[in-house]
């Protein structure tokens, strides 16, 4: 078995992965991002020690949001914790007595895929991330495609309406300023405030939150106007996954995140949308991917 961890901006998740992929000893514990560099340092070493008392293992792997020096085991710049310049790698392995590895965390979740998800049936094959933003990334072959610079895959920065809304990457019109969860919020808050008699706009004032789960709660109660924020939301995504499906023609496309726990009602309404809905398939990995992928550093170095 191998440990991996999955560093996100608010939890870190971490297991022991077997060689078929199985995760066993699943744990989810705060990152304390809110607290610093050296607190979110500490959480990740307790998250390790936890694991290293159910087996003694050869290596860590650390998938981690954002630009990271693989060969170093350097975290270079992460929007989402507050460790940039950090030589992670290094610091743990000084901390546990193990060797360290570090991965982009969706590199990390699309070589979890290729072991253990989607690559057991497919060679070529895209996995399309929805979450705060839109991720994802590119298997070809049965291994990762990265582009001259490792940054191939960013498939939510792909503009899919001209002089539309502007992005944090400097763009305009980009696919996950549509088809994030992040939008879907948006799209909720504004369809509550344009029918304050809709029953989605008095859960909102009842409960005074807004999250992905918002529409689909009222919708499935029998709310029309969450109803159709979910039918633009689905057709905001497909329009992205009909381009993807047009440029690589995978034999599949694998969707991934929290979001895709609404499970098949959702994907079908995706899939009224897809020029080719036989395409579009949901992870199988329950959210795992990434440490599974991250279990496997040590193994593939
Ligand atoms: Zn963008």
């Amino acid at each position: 078995m191998r440990l991996g961890i999955d560093l996100g901006g608010t939890a870190i998740k971490s297991g022991m992965v077997d060689e078929t992929g199985q995760v066993h000893f699943a744990e989810t514990t705060s990152t304390n991002t809110a607290s610093g560099r050296e607190a979110v340092l500490d959480a990740l070493t307790e998250a390790c020690k936890s694991q290293l008392k159910h087996e003694d293992v050869p290596s860590i792997g650390i998938g981690i949001p954002g630009f990271v020096d693989v060969e170093n085991g350097i975290l270079v710049r992460s929007a989402n914790l507050p460790l940039d310049d950090t030589p992670i790698a290094e610091i743990l392995s000084k901390r546990l007595g193990k060797a360290v590895y570090l991965e982009n965390d969706a590199n990390c979740a699309l070589a979890g895929e290729i072991f253990a998800g989607c690559g057991r049936e497919a060679s070529d094959f895209l996995m399309v991330t929805v979450g705060t933003g839109v991720g994802g990334g590119i298997c070809l072959n049965k291994k990762i495609y990265r582009g001259v610079d490792g940054r191939a895959g960013e498939f939510g920065h792909m503009t899919v309406v001209m002089h539309g809304r502007p992005c944090p990457c400097t763009r305009i019109g980009c696919w996950e300023q549509y088809a994030s969860v992040t939008a879907l919020c948006r799209m909720t808050k504004e369809a509550a405030d344009e029918f304050p008699d809709s029953l989605l706009a008095q859960n909102i004032r009842e409960t005074g939150v807004v999250n992905g789960r918002t529409a689909f709660e009222a919708a499935k109660n029998g709310c029309a106007t969450a109803g159709t924020v979910l039918e633009h939301y689905s057709e905001n995504l497909a329009v992205g996954l009909n381009s993807l499906i047009t440029i690589f023609r995978p034999e599949r496309i694998v969707l991934a995140g929290a979001i895709f726990k609404e499970g098949l009602p959702f994907l079908q309404r995706i899939q009224k949308y897809c020029l080719e809905p036989q395409y579009l398939m949901l992870s199988t990995l329950n959210g795992q991917a990434g440490l599974i992928g991250a279990a496997l550093l040590g193994a593939t170095r």
